[in-house]
């Protein structure tokens, strides 16, 4: 899904989310034969107020749009300038046109990810949050059961909140330590509550996490929480800014880690018949292009293979012991959490 209109998503001289991310991308793309042949372009169309009324309150809709008008600022990091909320409808719909497309071809790909904002707030560069948006039509439309896994650096507190009492969508996010990321949540000990116990699954990854820690955390959680759950829709989302190179954050994977992890979610979903709409947005630096491509190629199933202006790095400099076993504490403490709800992962 794509629109030029979705460039004017954007914050601003000097802010690290600027629209032009989407223009680029989709200009880059068009060296890349393999994957334009496994891609078919289609529109989308801004989201209304019924469809975002799903996810938010009509109150937070209409603060929104008083905000736009006095270019007013959501939260210290979201400012709601003129084009902005018509923007943020363009991602809505796109995301909810990704969710409909993979339905019927079994993959869609869109840009999307604005899981900060909560059905009475926005945060984080998030106005509306699609992949809530996109989740409720399904359910709407009958699908029972809907995973979303975020991969996302920072944890999706939108999306958690949005969902952390309701039993038919599985939330699973992988994220830096929250004691050391904005927006500070995402704990193991964050599960869910009331009917919605077990159904939110936090993965916590340390600081300098890279290829090999989300490799576990991928085979030892998300994949059999896959097989327990059994999703008729998996919707993925997060950008580039796990990568080591992004300079909002801490962790340390790298492009092959990256496309690694997004393919590996999109064979788990091929291989079980269910379907996957693949969002991605985020990223800051310089990295977002390339970061973007190691996703989509991972997604499609191609081998990633780009061309880089300043060479590759392969694997993760850091790679210390001490990181494995960081992660592998946190992966047994939120086993224990999950046990009563999941069985032994
Ligand atoms: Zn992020």
């Amino acid at each position: 899904m794509y629109h030029p209109a979705l460039a004017a998503y954007d914050f601003g001289e000097g802010h690290p989310f600027s629209g032009e991310r989407f223009t680029r991308f989709m200009a880059a793309i068009e060296g890349y034969p393999d994957i334009l042949s496994r891609l078919t372009v289609t529109e989308p169309s801004p989201a209304g107020d019924d469809l975002i009324g799903l996810a938010h309150s009509l109150s937070y809709i209409e603060m929104v749009r008083a905000l736009e008008r006095r270019s007013g600022y959501l939260s210290v990091d979201t400012r709601v300038m003129p084009g902005s909320v018509e923007a943020a409808r363009m991602i809505v719909g796109a995301s909810v046109g990704a969710v409909t497309a993979a339905r019927r071809h079994g993959l869609a790909l869109s840009f999307g990810g604005l899981h900060h904002a909560g059905r009475d707030y926005g945060e984080g560069f998030c106005i509306f949050n699609d992949v809530a948006v996109a989740a409720l039509h399904l359910l709407q439309s009958g699908i029972e059961r809907v995973m979303v896994i975020d991969t996302d650096a920072h944890q999706g507190n939108g999306t958690m909140d949005i969902f952390y009492e309701d039993p038919r969508v599985l939330f699973v996010s992988l994220h830096q330590d929250p004691m050391t990321l904005y927006p500070g949540t995402g704990f193991v000990t964050q599960v869910g509550k009331g009917e919605g116990k077990g159904f939110t699954v936090n993965v916590p990854m340390p600081v300098r996490a890279g290829d090999s820690e989300f490799r576990i955390a991928i085979r030892e959680i998300v994949i059999p929480l896959i097989d327990r759950f059994s999703p008729r829709l998996i919707i993925r989302n997060g950008g580039s800014d796990p990568l080591k190179d992004d300079i909002l954050t801490d962790l340390g994977l790298s492009l092959d880690g990256l496309s690694l992890m997004t393919g590996t979610i999109a064979a788990a979903a091929r291989d079980r018949g269910i379907p996957l709409a693949d969002l991605f947005l985020s990223g800051y630096g310089s990295r977002i292009t390339e970061g973007w491509l190691a996703i989509v190629r991972g997604t499609l199933g191609l081998p990633i293979d780009i061309a880089l202006p300043d060479g590759r790095e392969y694997g993760n400099r850091w790679n210390a012991d001490s990181i494995r076993d960081a992660m592998l504490r946190t992966l047994e403490q939120l086993k224990r959490e999950l046990r009563p709800y999941w069985g032994d992962l």
